[in-house]
């Protein structure tokens, strides 16, 4: 017997479900196409008293991410001699789902953190800035499915407006597998009545994947579709984060009178 989901989602399932969530032409629940992304929105510097920061809306997901640092650790104790301590704090606000979120962080907030912050890690030269920190913080304002992702994404382009060195830019995006179809960009409703979900993490100069999670079963043949998938999905995010980033430093022409 294929193994099943985590408990909650189970239980969020039996709630919410529809009856079915991709129908025979392969259109999804949200009208999207098996390999279509959601719609995305990005904003960088939109934080006044932030170093960096940056806005993603991904569907329905609405998400602030803001940095500040390198500045001197408090407690000074955690302090690294050769290199910046990187730390994150994911955070779902208690209005970001239906039902009200306790503002405690959860042990899935806390896992979330860690992951977010070791996917962002690699991308950044800790070493130029020693007996110092850079605080990462992931503000999730509503909640559809696929935040770590989105968070992760909004996150590396406020490291890049704080102007924070970087070797490449993190970029994410999860792909899985609904009703036995293989779809890129879950929203909540399809992650928890589907089989299968895979965020994924990549430096797309670097080509290096940063965060791989599964959740559920697939094939071997399955899971390198999902991971292309992904893959793919993080090449065209990354592509809307490269505008993004340089739509901030273009001079805008004086307009003749
Ligand atoms: P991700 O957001 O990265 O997909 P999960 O797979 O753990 O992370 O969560 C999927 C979705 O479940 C979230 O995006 C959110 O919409 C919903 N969710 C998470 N925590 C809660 C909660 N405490 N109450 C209601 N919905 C939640």
């Amino acid at each position: 017997m294929p193994k099943r989901k985590t408990e909650n989602k189970r239980l969020d399932r039996s709630q919410k479900k529809p009856e079915k969530l991709i129908d025979k032409n392969d259109v999804r629940i949200d009208g999207r196409k098996l390999d279509e992304l959601r719609p995305v929105k990005i904003e960088v510097g939109v934080l006044g008293n932030a170093d960096g920061s940056a806005y993603i809306e991904q569907g329905k997901n609405k998400i602030l991410a803001a940095i500040y640092g390198p500045k001197e650790v408090h407690p000074r104790h955690l302090a690294l001699p050769d290199r910046s301590l990187l730390r994150c704090r994911y955070h779902m606000a208690p209005f970001s789902v239906e039902e009200r979120k306790s503002p405690a962080p959860s042990r899935r907030e806390v896992e979330l953190s860690k992951v977010i912050r070791e996917a962002l890690e690699p991308s950044v030269f800790v070493e130029y800035y020693p007996r110092t920190s850079v605080d990462i913080f992931i503000e999730v304002l509503q909640a559809d499915g696929g935040t770590r992702c989105a968070g992760l994404t909004a996150a590396s382009l406020a490291l890049a407006d704080a102007g924070i060195p970087m070797r490449d830019l993190v970029v994410a995006c999860a792909a899985g597998k609904v009703e036995g179809r293989l779809v890129l960009d879950l929203t909540d409703v399809e992650d928890k009545g589907g089989e299968v979900d895979l965020p994924l993490a990549l430096m797309p100069n670097l080509n290096g994947i940063t965060l791989l999670q599964m959740d559920g079963d697939l094939t071997v043949d399955e899971f390198e579709k999902v991971v292309n998938l992904a893959l793919d999905g993080c090449r065209r995010l990354y592509a809307l984060q490269k505008e993004t980033l340089k739509s901030k430093y273009v001079v805008k022409e004086a307009v003749e009178e």
